[in-house]
């Protein structure tokens, strides 16, 4: 902990001393543009892999970026919550959804009973993404490597979280007005590199910039040149 607590002296001492004025600006209130879904891996880093500043991301991390489809049994869950609140209070106009390479929830679906015996938490929280590992199984002539059948079930996840999110009668109705884009995002940790889904060719792209624009499949009207 003392790390931590050293580090909080530091943000102190150095970054909010220096930008006194962004931060007073910013206790005034937030407008995030993006509601922004993540793993609770400490590895990712929504902030740090968008180069985004506090205030510009509302962001949701839980344990395998799961968002349970709207229902009965979650209908109370911090994602409706934080969708109500993105979407009604804070108007966000896109919503990403974003998994990642080496994903431990994503492998905790090929776990047997014994591997939960003492997490049942976990697994019924896990369980809630077992369509992934079902459609993974389903796919015709897979890769039969460990490695490609990880990934393949990473990507496979964020697809079905997207189709999770228009489950909400929020969602679906702002997405079908134009109001709200849906974007899934794929970041592998060991390249840096953020693959976006491409929904019509049903493919995930990096997403690159070169001196003018943004080369990205789903984020076309953004602008490279608007990133501070
Ligand atoms: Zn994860």
């Amino acid at each position: 902990m003392q790390r931590l607590y050293k580090g909080i002296q530091k943000f102190q001492q150095l970054h909010h001393k220096k930008d006194e004025e962004f931060y007073s600006e910013l206790s005034k209130g937030q407008s995030p543009d993006v509601l922004f879904f993540a793993c609770s891996d400490s590895r990712v880093d929504p902030n740090l892999i968008t180069q985004s500043k506090p205030g510009e991301l509302f962001i949701v991390k839980n344990v395998g970026n799961i968002i349970p489809a709207n229902g009965p049994r979650w209908n109370k869950s911090c994602t409706a919550a934080a969708i109500e609140f993105s979407l009604l209070v804070l108007k966000v106009p896109d919503i990403v959804i974003c998994g990642h390479s080496d994903c431990g929830a994503m492998k905790a679906l090929y776990y047997d009973e014994k591997d939960f015996s003492e997490m049942p938490n976990l697994k019924d929280w896990v369980n809630t993404a077992k369509n992934v590992k079902e459609a993974v199984e389903h796919e015709k002539n897979p890769d039969p490597s460990y490695k490609a059948r990880k990934e393949l079930t990473e990507k496979m996840h964020v697809m079905l979280q997207i189709e999770n999110l228009m489950s909400y009668p929020l969602v679906k109705e702002a997405v079908e007005e134009e109001k709200l884009t849906l974007h899934g995002w794929y970041y592998d940790i060991g390249t840096g590199l953020v693959h976006a889904y491409d929904r019509h060719n049903n493919t995930f792209e990096p997403i690159q910039c070169d001196d003018d624009d943004l080369i990205g499949p789903v984020l076309k009207r953004d602008s490279c040149s608007d990133a501070q």
